[in-house]
């Protein structure tokens, strides 16, 4: 399948779940997934008019960075060792794995430009321990902590669900980051005004999209 024709697919399934939710499917951005593709099908991506593109290595992230023609807004996504951070963030727009104060300790040494680096905090709302991120008990008072972090803005919550059967399954997952979301937001923190969920994959994306997310990150149901 060409890459346009499986954002076809996915964009109807993002208006339908929409309609049925009452949103507006221009809140919610396609975030391609390319960890297991070349850098041609990120290329396809791209033509195909998609804007943000997602890693989860930092050595693919800038493959792809110094390799395509057309300047993707880069994701970071995936568990981030502090010693990579100085060759990831100059190539990223954002970093939706934020999960301790030394990462974020490490992105304050490094980051140069004026603005700060958009992040999500990565909650693990199942609570699967082969999973990364924050308690969700603990990430209040984990935001909380990272206003001493300039060079970081908490631009929303990120998560990843429990790979399962039945995709409705996933749906009090996603809720329940929706919950803590708005809890965030509620506090109009400067450094943390929350507003984005970061939620679901091609294997659940709908029941994201229906819980509220603003950002989907999609691998192999759209590049493959
Ligand atoms: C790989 C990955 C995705 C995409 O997964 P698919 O199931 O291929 O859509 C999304 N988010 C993260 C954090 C990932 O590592």
């Amino acid at each position: 399948m060409t890459v346009k024709d499986n954002l076809h697919k996915i964009q109807e399934e993002i208006n339908a779940a929409c309609q049925r939710s009452g949103r507006n499917s221009k809140d919610v951005k396609i975030i391609a997934v390319t960890k297991y593709v070349t850098v041609e099908r990120t290329q396809e991506a791209l033509d195909a008019g998609i804007i943000h593109i997602g890693e989860n290595r930092s050595e693919g992230l800038i493959e792809k960075a110094q390799s395509v023609d057309i300047e993707p807004i880069l994701h970071f996504i995936g568990s981030l060792q502090s010693k990579k951070v100085k060759n990831v963030v100059e190539h990223i727009s954002y970093l939706h794995s934020l999960d301790r104060l030394s990462l974020a300790q490490e992105i304050q040494k490094r980051w140069q430009s004026p603005e700060p680096l958009k992040c999500f905090v990565q909650v693990n709302v199942s609570g699967e321990e082969s999973k990364s991120g924050l308690k969700p008990n603990e990430t209040i008072p984990f935001i909380q902590e990272l206003a001493q972090f300039p060079a970081v803005q908490v631009v929303g919550l990120m998560t990843m669900a429990p790979f399962v059967e039945n995709s409705e399954d996933t749906r009090p997952v996603f809720k329940k980051l929706r919950l803590l979301q708005q809890e965030v937001q509620a506090l109009s923190l400067d450094h943390a005004p929350c507003t984005e969920l970061s939620m679901g994959m091609s294997n659940d994306y709908i029941i994201a999209v229906e819980e509220g997310a603003t950002f989907i990150r999609i691998g192999s149901s759209l590049v493959g």
